[in-house]
């Protein structure tokens, strides 16, 4: 775990690609970026990189890299707002990604969370999911207008004041077994080898419940029982919240039902395949399972 006190302070983002110190994989698994406390500081202060005199444009911690070139001497640079900030700040470097500064390296967030700790990726899957939500919600869905930054994470619209929150997706993820055997699916995305747990989205009007009992028909032609909440876990690629279950196989013979999965089946816990990392829910429901915590 990261102390807080050693927590990085600013998140810096093109795309979907982390800046991290080089080597913080091999190092002791603490990430990135600048640890410069101080409110309004340049973002990078490396003197030969682009990054030079770049500012947080944004008064809430929740910026957009707007300039590359040091303000004027005697021009205030704009406020970060880092006083009674509540985590590290967030920015986003627009338009292609540019070379890293020196003692930087650019990093997949999808490849970096297997080797971050779990706080650290919540810390930064948090902050991309913020940045990539506002970059893709710049009008309002009601008149049109631009929006800015407004309070409790939400964008407002410049013209007609309209509150747009954060965007959630919840899904859920099942792991159904028959005592020794897991129900584990292939989908086309998965790496080489890989099996994982059922998944998929809540629909609008549905319960959690119903949305599990009607993934597992029709992913996988089988029928469940026993459901059992076991936890969940905010999945920022874009902005999913994955609620977590088990569940126990009643009838059906599994197979690739409506064509999401490439292959469905059973496993027995002494025989898994390659599962998922434990930086997933997959995994932890797994876990569970063969711990013997699923009744
Ligand atoms: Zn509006």
């Amino acid at each position: 775990m990261t102390p807080p006190e050693t927590a990085p302070r600013w998140w810096v983002f093109a795309g979907r690609a982390v800046l991290l110190r080089t080597g913080w994989v091999a190092g002791d698994g603490i990430p990135p970026a600048e640890e410069d406390p101080r409110p309004a500081a340049p973002l990078l202060s490396t003197p030969t990189s682009r990054f030079e005199a770049l500012w947080l444009s944004s008064d809430s911690g929740l910026g957009v890299i707007e300039r590359e070139t040091a303000p004027d001497a005697g021009t205030p640079p704009p406020p970060t707002g880092a006083e009674g900030m509540r985590e590290p700040a967030q920015a986003l470097v627009e338009g292609p990604q540019p070379p890293a500064p020196r003692g930087y390296e650019w990093v997949d967030l999808r490849h970096a969370a297997s080797a971050m700790a779990p706080d650290v990726f919540h810390r930064a899957g948090r902050a991309w999911q913020l940045l990539e939500w506002r970059r893709t919600h710049r009008y309002c869905g009601v008149c049109g207008g631009p929006t800015a930054v407004g309070p409790y994470d939400a964008l407002a619209c410049t013209l007609c004041d309209h509150l747009h929150f954060p965007r959630l997706s919840p899904a859920v993820i099942v792991l159904v077994h028959d005592g020794d055997h897991a129900l584990l699916g292939r989908g086309p995305r998965l790496p080489e080898g890989m099996y994982s747990t059922l998944a998929g989205f809540v629909e609008p009007g549905e319960s959690l419940e119903a949305a599990v009992h009607r993934e597992i028909l029709e992913e996988a032609d089988v029928r469940i029982d026993d459901l059992r909440y076991l936890g969940s876990q905010p999945w920022p690629f874009p902005h999913s919240l994955m609620i977590g279950f088990t569940a126990r196989w009643i009838s059906g013979t599994p197979r690739p039902a409506d064509g999401e999965l490439e292959e469905v089946g059973w496993f027995h816990r002494d025989a898994l395949p390659r599962i998922p990392g434990p930086v997933s829910i997959a995994r932890a429901l797994i876990d569970a399972w063969r711990r013997g915590d699923v009744g």
